[in-house]
């Protein structure tokens, strides 16, 4: 079933505009992402990548319906740092990479990042690569040279324009070693196969050896979604020349005019005033952060941004995103309590904010918002009608989002063990046994108690009940 009561915008980094999205075929909407390079963890910048593009997978299922969107987001497992980091180690290459796919995935899945349709991964895809370089040798858009083979960029009269790059800039533009810069036509040419490294390659009709990083995408996206895709994610930081190339090789050997419809692209996550990555060394690994937050506050905090706007993360914006999911669910909560269960409410899309090019950070305004006005209609005493009115939308928009996921009694009792529930239950009953014999001594030692456990304790007309702090 699609829903086109509010066509959805995107903005398009190719044409530099906000487009109406129409894709190629309604029943297969299909949507690429450059996933990571598997030998180390996910940093929280990453993080904000595949949240973006999991919330635009999230959004077009919900217009196109479920079995109608096909999301590919692949693995990078074969990469010069890989190979190295395997010889170090003296392990086999798939000891590193399956260890770190999986806590990728593990900690995405933290973040309520929904499975991506198709999970490629470069080393089960060579064959594909191969043929792909096989046909732009064929076509006379890559040659070989010294053991490699390199895509000649003045073959392609459209290299450039999605990044609008200057020829200085093009000059630098690939990850090609120092002395690979003599084998080369033009110095913006790039690798498309290179020599075997400390024993590891695959055997192709150009010589043994192993792929560069821009063909993997081009020949997975292929493999898994079609030849010419509806849309492109990434950040900003793969324009050039990582998204330049796969339009390149893609173009040239698929012979088609386009390689993707739509490129969106996230902006970056900053640490203080510059972008987080590893090669700066400010990085935040996200396995790090879910040891102490919540995944959906996580989720929630790098939300809080437009996707095309720059992110600061902060403890302080997590916080506040904890701050936020607590008003959340407690209004939830009451919401549950007045007969109303956000599990029978189905995800919501039908509004002018999220199909605005994703406006999610206005959205997640608006469901603040929201809840916190029912909250005060509650406390008023205000008819149903008016209680039960805009809430619920709010909280449709919100699971549709990924949020409000949880339970609302589980949120509040955070991950505590049930031996640890038990005990925060003994001393809220203390307290509420306490206030009940007007004990106020006794009282205040359970809440001083509580404070140091680091749970909160809530009186309310039904007793006193606590919560994570
Ligand atoms: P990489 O492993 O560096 O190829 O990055 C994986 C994904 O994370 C790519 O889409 C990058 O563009 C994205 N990315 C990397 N660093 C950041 C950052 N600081 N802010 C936002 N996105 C980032
Ligand atoms: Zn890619």
């Amino acid at each position: 079933m699609t829903d086109q009561t509010h066509p959805l915008t995107l903005y398009n980094s190719l044409t530099r505009k906000k487009e109406q999205f129409i894709p190629q075929d309604a029943s297969r909407v299909t949507m690429y992402n450059c996933g990571p390079t598997v030998y180390s963890y996910a940093h929280i910048g990453n993080a904000r990548a595949a949240v973006v593009a999991d919330v635009l997978f999230r959004v077009l299922r919900h217009i196109y319906g479920e079995e109608h969107v096909v999301y590919a987001r692949n693995l990078t497992d074969i990469d010069d740092k890989i190979i190295k980091a395997a010889t170090e180690q003296g392990v086999e290459i798939s000891a590193i990479t399956e260890k770190f796919a999986k806590i990728y995935q593990d900690d995405l899945k933290a973040l309520n990042c929904l499975e991506p349709t198709e999970e490629p991964k470069a080393t089960t895809h060579i064959p594909d690569m191969i043929v792909m370089i096989s046909e732009l040798i064929e076509k006379g858009h890559a040659y070989e040279s010294d053991g490699h083979v390199f895509f000649d960029v003045s073959t392609y009269e459209a290299y450039g324009k999605l990044s609008g790059n200057t020829l200085d800039a093009l000059r630098g533009g690939d990850r090609v070693g120092e002395g690979e810069v003599a084998r080369k036509k033009n110095s913006a040419d790039f690798v498309l196969w290179k020599p075997e490294l400390d024993g590891v390659g695959w055997d192709a009709p150009f010589g043994r050896g192993r792929p560069g990083w821009h063909i993997e995408c081009s020949a997975m996206a292929k493999a898994t979604l079609g030849e010419v895709i509806d849309i492109h994610c990434g950040g900003v930081d793969l324009k050039f020349p990582h998204h330049e190339n796969e339009i390149a090789q893609s173009c040239c050997a698929n012979g088609e005019a386009k390689f993707a419809n739509y490129w969106v692209h996230n902006e970056f996550l900053n640490m203080g005033t510059e972008k987080m990555s590893k090669s700066l060394g400010n990085v935040t690994l996200v396995h790090d952060l879910l040891k102490e937050w919540d995944g959906e506050v996580i989720r929630l905090a790098l939300l809080k941004a437009h996707y095309r706007s720059e992110l600061n993360w902060s403890e302080d914006l997590l916080r506040e995103s904890k701050a936020n999911l607590d008003g959340l669910y407690r209004t939830v909560l009451w919401m549950k309590e007045r007969g109303i269960d956000i599990d029978d409410i189905e995800p919501y899309v039908r509004d002018t904010t999220l199909c605005n090019d994703l406006d999610v950070h206005s959205q997640i305004r608006n469901i603040i918002g929201y809840s916190f006005r029912t909250r005060e209609l509650i406390a008023m005493k205000a008819e149903d009608r008016e209680i039960n009115g805009a809430f619920p939308v709010a909280i449709k928009s919100a699971k549709l989002l990924g949020l409000l996921q949880k339970d609302p009694e589980d949120w509040f009792k955070g991950n505590a063990s049930s031996d640890d529930q038990a005990e925060f239950d003994a001393i809220a009953l203390r307290r509420q046994e306490a206030r009940a014999a007007k004990d106020w001594a006794a009282a205040d030692a359970a809440r001083d108690e509580a404070t140091a456990k680091g749970i909160v304790l809530e009186d309310g007309p039904d007793g006193t009940s606590w919560r994570k702090a």
